[in-house]
């Protein structure tokens, strides 16, 4: 860490000629927000909720997540708060949940499918962000969403939710709703996704893993997962393009968000909003403040070209020489 970054600290996110990017943190937990506002956050882009799941021995009750999503919205203020819901199966797992061992866990039983097939447990998150949504600024999010119809009942569901609450006179103030973006058919499908959300966080994890068919825990087929890849870059190109075309706002939570490299690239290819470990979010800001947007598209536009993911990665590493 430098005094540098720490010029940084209480600062908005800018480009050198005052372009806005938003920097938020990705969290786990409550506790994680008082570091995240020390380290300078802008808002918490990613709140993976399964952690709260996966500390509990039983199935968190509604009034438990209440209190928790409310804890969380009243500490970040007027400040944005994505909110993913629920994101099990795959590696994780719930054991008073249990899924059936699969043959292929990442492309099964997991996060959104999960939810929609056990409404009953999914419901009891939705009411409780529901209810908790008068106390900040609530994003609400779906992960692993692949499909229109998916989608489409998730937000059922969260209108169902709505109106039982009404009819209960609970409280419920206005909210956003967004979707990760990081399966192929999501990536694809951008534009007609764009028309039904409010804004978009891609998840480089899973869509670099989704996109080169490389299980992203499988040490053998580690050389496949290339984050620089061009495939990788025109994918969030066109993520980018399509929620810019639907006037809705895109971040990306995924790893690659608080990679310096890759935070650059990301930049000049239009994204509104990075999400990573706290820890990040100095480093990066002090980066983008070094190049203008225009300068940063030019560098970015040039990766769209290159063919291999060295290419692109020793590129970058001329492009920050000397900073
Ligand atoms: C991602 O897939 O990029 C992501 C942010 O979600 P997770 O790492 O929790 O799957
Ligand atoms: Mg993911």
């Amino acid at each position: 860490r430098t005094e540098l970054w720490n010029l940084y600290k209480n600062k908005p996110t800018y480009t050198k000629d005052l372009h806005k990017i938003d920097l938020g943190a990705n969290i786990g937990a409550p506790n994680d927000v008082s570091n995240a506002l020390l380290e300078g956050a802008e808002g918490v882009g990613l709140y993976r909720t399964e952690f709260l799941y996966m500390q509990s021995l039983s199935m968190p009750k509604e009034e438990e997540q209440y209190l928790v999503y409310k804890d969380v919205l009243s500490k970040m203020k007027d400040q944005k708060v994505v909110i993913r819901t629920l994101d099990v199966g795959g590696d994780k797992n719930l054991l008073y949940l249990p899924v059936k061992d699969e043959l292929n866990p990442f492309l099964g039983y997991r996060a959104l499918r999960l939810s929609l097939a056990q409404k009953d447990v999914f419901k009891v998150q939705l009411r409780a962000l529901l209810k908790a949504s008068p106390y900040g600024n609530l994003h609400i999010m779906f992960p692993m969403v692949s499909t229109l119809d998916e989608l489409r009942e998730a937000k059922a569901l969260l209108k169902e939710c709505e109106e039982e609450l009404r009819v209960e006179n609970i409280k419920v103030a206005s909210y956003k709703i967004g979707i990760m973006i990081e399966v192929p058919a999501a990536a694809l499908f951008a534009k007609t996704f764009a028309k039904e959300v409010d804004f978009f966080s891609i998840g480089t994890n899973d869509l670099i893993q989704y996109l080169f068919a490389a299980d992203r825990m499988n040490q053998n087929v580690s050389y496949l997962y290339q984050p620089y890849h061009p495939v990788v870059l025109n994918t969030i190109k066109n993520i980018i393009e399509a929620a810019h075309s639907e006037n809705i706002w895109v971040g990306v939570c995924g790893e690659m968000g608080g990679d310096p490299k890759s935070a650059l690239l990301l930049a000049g290819l239009g994204i509104d909003e990075l999400s990573m470990n706290a820890h990040s979010i100095l480093e990066i800001r002090y980066l983008l403040n070094q190049f203008t947007i225009d300068e940063l598209k030019t560098f970015s536009n040039k990766t769209l070209e290159l063919e291999t993911n060295d290419e692109v990665y020793h590129y970058i590493k001329q492009f920050i020489k000397g900073i």
